[in-house]
């Protein structure tokens, strides 16, 4: 592949943002996290966060128009230009007919959609247990994926915390918004030809392994 114009798709817990820090650093494009996004804003207090929050909480998904704006300023800056990796968007068919028609507009296409498939009871135990890094949001797990000093980022030594919304009803809820509303997006790719899919369960180095092996080698 000449483009990496990359999609990492699954529920809630599957690995995404796992997988993604080791995507972004050897293919060389930026990772894109929606949700990460959101989160600072809301820990900036900004006007999108004030708004954003009280979806996140409840395990619903920000509104469209909110998130397809924040992608759109994204694909502005230069370092998008080379590819990307998107984590966490586009979550709804209008999100990805607007990710299409933006690419469009730049003569690209999605080149790889990455499915990330784990069956429902690992996802609400990976969930509840994930603890996620305050300075640079690497996702950990207490069971799974421990770090080597308890509550201390391995990468930045960052405090760990756990999210509102991984506790374990509102888990429950993300999952079912990913059913009804995310999940149709494999057939929408799918029809687009683009689909890789991968076995979540098993370690995140085979996961990685499987996903260098559906993109092939990162170029010069
Ligand atoms: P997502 O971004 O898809 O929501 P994360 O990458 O944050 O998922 O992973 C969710 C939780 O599962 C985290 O606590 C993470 O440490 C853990 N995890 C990720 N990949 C695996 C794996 N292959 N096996 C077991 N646990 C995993
Ligand atoms: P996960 O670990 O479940 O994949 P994310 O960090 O991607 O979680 O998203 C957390 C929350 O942020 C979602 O439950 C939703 O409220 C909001 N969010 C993130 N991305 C989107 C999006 N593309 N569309 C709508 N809401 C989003
Ligand atoms: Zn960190």
């Amino acid at each position: 592949m000449s483009q990496f114009d990359l999609i990492l798709l699954g529920p809630p817990g599957a690995g995404k943002g796992t997988q993604a820090s080791r995507i972004a650093a050897d293919y060389r494009i930026p990772h894109v996290s929606t949700g990460d996004i959101l989160r600072a804003a809301v820990k900036n207090q900004t006007q999108m966060g004030l708004e954003g929050k009280k979806y996140m909480d409840a395990g619903e998904l920000v509104p469209d128009a909110v998130v397809i704006g924040i992608v759109r300023e994204r694909l502005q800056e230069p370092d998008t230009a080379k590819g990307f990796l998107m984590d966490g968007f586009p979550r709804t068919i209008p999100q990805a007919q607007a990710l299409d028609a933006a690419l469009d507009d730049l003569g690209r296409a999605i080149t790889k959609t990455i499915v990330i498939l784990v069956d429902e009871e690992d996802l609400v135990k990976r969930l509840t247990g994930r603890r996620i890094c305050r300075v640079c949001q690497a996702p950990f797990h207490v069971n799974f994926n421990p770090p080597r000093e308890e509550g201390v980022c391995d990468k930045c030594r960052g405090e760990l915390y756990q999210r509102d919304d991984d506790a374990e009803a509102t888990v429950r809820n993300r999952l079912e918004v990913y059913r009804s509303q995310t999940e149709p997006l494999i057939d929408y790719y799918d029809r687009a030809g683009v689909v890789a899919r991968i076995d979540g369960a098993q370690s995140p180095d085979e996961v990685y392994a499987s996903i260098r092996e559906v993109l092939g080698p990162a170029g010069e």
